[in-house]
């Protein structure tokens, strides 16, 4: 079925509509699938302009932090063991991999990226370096868990990606899929009192802008029934206290390292499970930076 929705945002040369076929927002027009995965194939982690490898790296410590609580979650429903394998797609510089092998999953990354691929093989990690909806025919079987974060907002057909999940999972596993929080009630309200362009709208890079409904809507879809919802920091709290970190990245930076002060200092007054109550919270009220949705495979 063809693409049409209200639009949403008119940018320049292109427009993002609230498509009523897909049930959440995209660019239209699309870009082409091949053109879209050159992309991400040679450049997106070197660019030339941000080294997106340092800037999980440098954060080491924290990004693992943040996983586990993540991985908290996806151990309600379901215990890690040597025999279940967990699938990062879209495993960038790995991290989470290494969380999950930490917490005793045996783990498995996909990342089109052949810069990326090399950093998580040179770590010891086990990649495939593919695109996404290839056959993937040398993952393991037994796939209890399926997580991909950051990923659905850059691809034109979200709903492949989701399909090829359900078809490698097995039954009963669990996916999960996080995407940035867009269009939330934080943002639209800086843009309605203090004049604030829609910052997150950022093509070609992101495609697609879901919350947390559209997103389990899609999931939905393509046959999956969602059991939780999780969140990160809503860093849009930054700037309705009046702290403008869109135009100056050295800003942006204090802010994330005041988050990441805030998440140290739960974890160290013994308060993580009580931080993990407050995304979980963020996630019931539409807000948090992140939208993450946990499905099951029925
Ligand atoms: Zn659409």
């Amino acid at each position: 079925m063809a693409h049409s929705g209200n639009v949403v945002i008119s940018g320049d040369g292109y427009d993002v509509i609230d498509c009523k076929t897909c049930g959440f927002k995209h660019v239209t027009p699309l870009p082409d699938k091949q053109e879209n995965e050159n992309l991400y194939r040679d450049s997106h982690y070197d660019d030339g302009e941000r080294d997106r490898l340092n800037y999980y790296e440098r954060d080491r410590d924290w990004w693992l932090m943040s996983y586990r609580d993540v991985l908290g979650e996806i151990a309600q429903f379901v215990s890690p063991s040597d025999n279940n394998t967990l699938v990062d797609i879209g495993c960038g510089a790995g991290l989470f991999l290494e969380a999950a092998q930490g917490e005793g999953w045996n783990s498995v990354g996909v990342e089109i990226s052949t810069i990326a691929a090399k950093h998580c093989r040179d770590k010891g990690l086990s990649i495939v370096n593919s695109s996404f909806d290839a056959d993937l025919d040398d993952l393991p079987k037994n796939i209890e868990v399926v997580h991909m974060r950051n990923i659905l907002e850059h691809v034109p057909d979200p709903f492949s990606l989701i399909k090829v999940a359900y078809d490698k999972l097995a039954s009963g596993g669990i996916l999960v899929v996080g995407v940035p929080n867009d269009f939330n009630p934080l943002q639209e309200g800086l843009r309605k009192t203090q004049d604030y362009k829609p910052w997150w709208v950022s093509v070609p890079h992101h495609l697609n802008y879901f919350d947390f409904d559209s997103l389990e809507a899609l999931v939905e879809k393509c046959g999956f029934k969602p059991v939780s919802r999780f969140s990160s920091f809503p860093l849009d709290l930054f700037l309705t206290m009046g702290v403008n970190y869109i135009e100056t990245p050295s800003v942006g930076r204090e802010c994330h390292l005041k988050r990441v002060n805030f998440e140290w200092f739960m974890e160290n007054a013994g308060l993580s499970n009580l931080r993990q109550d407050i995304y979980r919270a963020f996630s019931n009220l539409n807000l948090g930076r992140e939208a993450i949705v946990i499905a099951r495979k029925p």
